[in-house]
């Protein structure tokens, strides 16, 4: 039986129990697999969304950013 760890997107708290978090979003990234995004699953309705194709231009603009520095 696992017991994975999930980070809740909207309140930053644990879940541990898989009966409580519920998969909001699935985000890919740069380099592997990208991760799974998690929420309570009473927190579920409180987490934003990112339009994905946003997301990926921003994630562009911010290695940029990171790379000027
Ligand atoms: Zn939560």
């Amino acid at each position: 039986m696992s017991r994975a760890l999930h980070v809740c997107r909207a309140c930053d708290g644990l879940s541990t129990d898989p009966a409580d978090g519920v998969i909001v979003m699935h985000e890919l990234g740069n380099s592997g697999p990208g991760w799974t995004v998690w929420a309570h699953r009473e927190h579920a309705d409180d987490v934003e969304l990112i339009d994905p194709v946003l997301l990926q231009i921003m994630t562009r603009i911010w290695v940029a950013q990171a790379a000027a520095q």
